[in-house]
Order: C-alpha cells, then structure tokens, then sequence
C-alpha cells in the first residue's frame, strides 16, 4: 500500500506501526528520540524535531497521509503538513486537545458536564478569580501536561499563590477536586464519511495519577455508559473529527457523568482492544487515516489491562517466568532501553470469561512479582 507517517515514536507510534504494516502499509516514524520505541519497527525514522521544516517536507513528500501519537504538535507544522497531505486528526482537534483550558471551555461550550474551573493567567488576582471554586481543588498547567505530572493539589484557597508559584507555569486552570465514584472512558473511531464505532467503556484505576487498570467490561451503570458515548460523540461530530478519539469521564460521589479530558488518538486504556477486540484501537487509527471502511469494535472477551512501570525493573528485569505462568496474560513490551520509576514500560492483558477472574489472576502476578499496588 501506499506510505503512511506519524508524527511521535513512543509506544502508540509503535503499536500503529506495527498494525499499519500487518495491513501492508510501509510507516514513516518523525520522532526527535533515536531510540525511541517505534524506531526499529518504522520502515523509516525521521530523526528531527517536530517542527523541522526539511523532516515534514520529507514525511510530506513520501507519505500519503499523516497521523499523531500525541496532541503537541505545534499549529505551524500541522499547517504545513495539512497544505500538502491528509492529516487525521486536523489541526483543529489538536490545538483543542493540547490546551486544557480551551478544552475545558470546548467541552462547557457544547453543554457537557465537567468539574468546576477557573482560568488562572499570570497577572490576575487569583483569589478573586477562584472566589467563587469550591476547594480542595487542583491547579492543572493548560500545556504538556500527563500521567498527572503538572498538577499540585490547592486544598484551600489560602494557599493559591503558593501553589501558583510552585507550579512554575504560564497559564493553569483550577479545577474542583471531585470525590470520585468511579472513572472510565469511551473511545470511538471516525471515518472520512462520518460513520462512528465505539469501544466498550473501560473502567480505570490510576495510582498516583497513572493509570494502573483498565476493566473491561466497566462497572459502570449502562445509563451512564449510554450518555458516555452521546457525549463522545458531540465532541467527534463537533470536531468533525476523523481518526480515534479516547474520552476520560468522572463519575461523582453523587453519580453524575463528568468529563475530563480528551485525547486525539489511541489510548492507553484502549490498549485491551489489542487483545480482546475484533479491530484493535490502532487497526482503527490506520482504516480511518486510510479512508477504509471501520472495523468491528465487539469485546471477544472479558479483559483486565494492567500498565508495567519502571518501578518494577528497580531490582533488575521482571521475572517473565511467573508472568508466563499465567497462560491468559499477554505480554507487550515496548522495548524502551531505560526503565525510570513511572514510566510506562509495557502492558498486560489479562483475558477470562469474568472481568473479575482476570483481575484474581493479576493480583496473583503480583503478588509472585511482590509489587503490590
Ligand atoms: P493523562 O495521563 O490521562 O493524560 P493528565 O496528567 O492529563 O493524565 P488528568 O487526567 O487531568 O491528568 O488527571 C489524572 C488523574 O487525576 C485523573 O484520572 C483522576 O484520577 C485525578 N483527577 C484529576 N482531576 C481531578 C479532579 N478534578 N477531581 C478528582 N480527581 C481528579
Ligand atoms: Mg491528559
Ligand atoms: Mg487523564
């Protein structure tokens, strides 16, 4: 098939390339990292920064179409490439998706519920712009923000300029801490034509602000699994989005559906989809880039996705041995050369006939690994 190219090599750069090229299609990686994890199974990798003008001109001139593995991507390179080839997701959706307070304020604006915030710019009186937010609350930066790393929790609002300071940002928003109930999220694809399929909820438990699990099927009520995907829904239909778009929601104390943030690509608690879907989240990314008719989204199984930190290498590699011990878990690595505590260093999926019995079999991985959570 004809070439295709993303922009960012991580491992959603991998994981595309890798489903891109099942399908036949040869991948162009632009990635600034030579070790980056997409790197050895790209057909080509553009060592370069994003934004470097001879590297989009080569990704342009090679690649039919071009797709993104993360949202900061800056609008002149999205401009440029757009003038030239398909880009899915557009600039549009991106610059959206890398500004928390214009996604916020894109999200209020359609009418979907999110947590209560305000908008924080150097220069403001911040206690007269938070007056009226109930705390605790957590100051977010509006840019390059993940994994929760640029947010400081404000328990009250005495203590704003404290934490503004801290936080060493230009803009942040502030947002009421939730008590969550729950959390989940819907990710759908969108076709050229406009046709959408969405995944099955996933239910997701983060530990100290990275996700730790994703539970397939959600416990989640199906009254608000069914609002989930209208709300997911708008956002795509109003970005007249093409591509996959993964929605994190909040379900409050008192069981109201929030939104949270969005994410203009694969996500990482779609990454059960791999295992337990029909058309994984990253068969999806290549037949919406391509123009291709969308593949079926059905859950073949129940599964439990559990994310391999760095912290577990502290000792030296894992002991694979135990994890194989358990013929129902599926092991991806992303090949990354350095394990740091947090970083995201590969998944598993759990699959069994209960959502349930997968978790048991993860604790019990666990436990083996003595790496309790
Ligand atoms: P990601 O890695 O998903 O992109 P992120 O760094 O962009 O994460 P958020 O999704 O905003 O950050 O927050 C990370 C986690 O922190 C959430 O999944 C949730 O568990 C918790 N959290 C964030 N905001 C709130 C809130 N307003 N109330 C309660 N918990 C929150
Ligand atoms: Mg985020
Ligand atoms: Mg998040």
């Amino acid at each position: 098939g004809a070439t295709l190219g993303i922009l960012g090599g991580g491992q959603l750069g991998q994981m595309f390339v890798l489903a891109a090229r099942r399908m036949g299609y040869p991948v162009w990686v632009l990635d600034p990292d030579p070790d980056c994890p997409a790197a050895e199974v790209a057909n080509q990798h553009l060592c370069a920064a994003y934004d470097d003008i001879n590297a989009l001109q080569s990704l342009a001139d090679h690649c039919a179409a071009v797709t993104v593995e993360f949202e900061n991507i800056s609008a002149a390179a999205m401009h440029y490439l757009e003038t030239r080839i398909p880009v899915r997701p557009g600039s549009a959706a991106l610059a959206i998706a890398q500004d928390r307070a214009r996604e916020k304020s894109f999200f209020r604006d359609l009418g979907l519920d999110t947590a209560p915030f305000v908008l924080l710019r150097p220069g403001d009186d911040l206690e007269e712009a938070a007056q009226d937010l109930i705390f605790p609350a957590i100051m977010k930066t509006t840019r390059f923000g993940y994994d929760g790393k640029g947010q400081q929790p404000v328990p009250a609002i005495s203590e704003l300029v404290t934490v503004w300071n801290r936080l060493h940002t230009q803009e942040a928003i502030l947002e009421s801490r939730i008590q969550l109930l729950q959390e989940f999220s819907i990710i759908l694809a969108r076709s050229v034509d406009g046709m959408m399929v969405f995944y099955p909820a996933a239910e997701n438990i983060h530990h100290h602000g990275v996700l730790d699990l994703s539970i397939v099927p959600a416990r989640v009520s199906v009254v608000l699994q069914t609002q989930a995907r209208h709300y997911a829904a708008r956002i795509a239909e109003a970005l007249e989005y093409v591509g996959v778009l993964a929605v994190e929601f909040f379900v409050s104390a008192e069981g109201r559906l929030l939104v949270n943030e969005m994410a203009p690509r694969p996500h990482n608690s779609g990454h059960y989809s791999i295992d337990a879907c029909v058309g994984s989240q990253f068969d999806q990314q290549v037949r919406a880039l391509c123009g291709l008719p969308l593949a079926d989204t059905r859950l073949i199984s129940p599964v439990v996705m559990m994310n391999l930190l760095g912290d577990l290498w502290e000792a030296g590699e894992p002991d694979w041995q135990k994890l194989l011990q358990h013929p129902q878990i599926k092991l991806h690595l992303y090949g990354k050369k350095m394990a740091r505590p947090g970083r995201k260093m590969g998944h598993v999926n759990a699959l069994s006939t209960e959502a349930e019995r997968a978790l048991s079999v993860l604790e019990a991985l666990r436990q083996d690994w003595h790496w309790p959570r």
